[in-house]
């Protein structure tokens, strides 16, 4: 989602007379997108400001902070890090030409402004990626799940028009990427006049210039009988699900505000399975969230086991100040959260490890992506439900469709051979 965000923006620069500087050291502004859903995140950003902060003893070089940490602390960016220039929040960045502009004259500048209705209209952002494309189809959340910052910095949940969408989709298309994954907290509540989000993806899977379509993120409690019949008879929606689990525990569910339960989440996945026999299930998992026990700890142990996911994204609970559950007084020790999220990302490396070993044997279709990271005499590419695929080629492949034997699981990442 900053990914998109931050075309989004460079896009708003770009047709403000601003450029991309070809690097750090040639820069006059330094723009930081950032994340706040966990601490983690926001100190890795404060970690870099100061990295850059060297910049500005050579050259007038202004640093600003975009994205949802300036929208969460404001002001006290300045207070946090004395190389902050500008603060600019998530409602705000068509302002930002004018914004930096004023920073070469003025000191610390804040806008945070909510918006609960920015959509950024009449804006297409240019992809900075040739092969896939990133596709905001709509911005904000309204779940307030117990722990999570997300509907406090990014306000509302509102929809795109599928007009803007499409065009959008079809502008990628015509320059040459095949890929686009389309990005929303939850798409499964993309609702535009008449349109919801099955039908939006009915419309994507039309445009002829579009192989493959992604999307994310997903929520158990609002997938519906007609997404799964959607996918399953649209060629171009690709094999691959993400859907936020969160807990195997159904007090601990309630607790976060998630809406479902352990029951129906697993009834999911069978109904996903049996729609779509090829599909990928990924998730994210909190763990030690605040009075999780052992015992409820276990259960989503024990799911994860059950459901044997392709892959899983796996968090330790981290406290997020002005949600619910940084409020409640239960909270698990840290030395717990770290070794429960070490256990269950043991167990999920072993099927993770089941999983793609099982893909041995079958031919793939691969989009390649790019010369592999180990050698230059592979590239590599990814199968439609999402697995990393590595096989002896050359850089004229790259963004090509071609048929790849499975011969060997590497950890995470498949092997093959290229058919003729
Ligand atoms: N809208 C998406 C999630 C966006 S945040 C969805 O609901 O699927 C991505 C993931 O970060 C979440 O699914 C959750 O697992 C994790 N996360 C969010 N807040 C967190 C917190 N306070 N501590 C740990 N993990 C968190
Ligand atoms: Fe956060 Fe829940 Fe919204 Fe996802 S659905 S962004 S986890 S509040």
């Amino acid at each position: 989602m900053n990914v998109a965000d931050s075309e989004l923006v460079m896009t708003i620069l770009k047709q403000n007379g601003f450029d991309r500087a070809e690097n750090i050291e040639t820069a006059d502004v330094i723009l930081f997108n950032t994340c706040s859903v966990r601490q983690h995140a926001e100190e890795r950003v404060l970690g870099r400001i100061n990295n850059e902060m060297r910049h500005k003893s050579l050259k007038d070089v202004k640093i600003g902070v975009i994205g949802c940490m300036a929208q969460r602390l404001g002001t006290e960016l300045a207070d946090l890090s004395r190389g902050v220039d500008f603060v600019v929040g998530v409602d705000q960045y068509d302002k930002l030409p004018e914004i930096i502009r004023s920073s070469f004259r003025e000191e610390f500048l804040s806008y945070t402004d909510v918006d609960n209705e920015q959509l950024y209209p009449a804006i297409i952002p240019q992809h900075q990626d040739n092969l896939k494309a990133f596709i905001t189809i709509m911005r904000g959340c309204n779940n307030f799940c117990s722990y999570c910052i997300v509907p406090y910095t990014r306000g509302r949940e509102r929809s795109r028009s599928p007009l803007e969408i499409i065009e959008d989709v079809k502008k990628a298309g015509e320059q040459g990427l095949r890929e686009i994954m389309l990005l929303g907290q939850n798409v499964n509540s993309y609702s535009y006049e008449e349109i919801n989000f099955p039908q939006l993806l009915r419309m994507v899977n039309e445009i002829p210039s579009i192989k493959r379509i992604r999307f994310t993120t997903s929520h158990p409690k609002d997938l519906s009988d007609e997404l799964i019949e959607t996918m399953a008879d649209t060629d171009k929606v690709c094999e691959h699900f993400h859907l936020a689990m969160q807990s195997g525990d159904n007090e601990i569910l309630k607790r976060m505000n998630r809406g479902y339960t352990a029951e129906h989440y697993y009834d999911l996945t069978v109904k996903l399975r049996q729609a779509i026999p090829e599909i990928a299930i990924t998730t994210d998992v909190i763990a030690g969230f605040p009075g999780e026990t052992e015992e409820q700890f276990q259960r989503t142990y024990d799911i994860m086991q059950k459901i044997e996911f392709d892959h899983a994204y796996m968090f330790k609970y981290s406290s997020r100040s002005g949600t619910r559950a940084a409020e409640f007084l239960d909270q698990v020790p840290e030395e717990i959260r770290l070794e429960r999220l070490q256990r269950l990302i043991k167990q999920q490396e072993v099927i993770t490890t089941r999983k793609y070993k099982n893909a041995i044997g079958s031919v793939r279709e691969i989009y390649v992506e790019n010369i592999s990271r180990r050698s230059q005499e592979e590239v590599s590419g990814k199968t439609r439900d999402f697995k990393v695929t590595v096989f002896p080629g050359d850089s004229q492949l790259i963004g090509k469709f071609v048929n790849v034997k499975i011969v060997e699981a590497a950890g995470w990442t498949l092997k093959g051979k290229l058919l003729k």
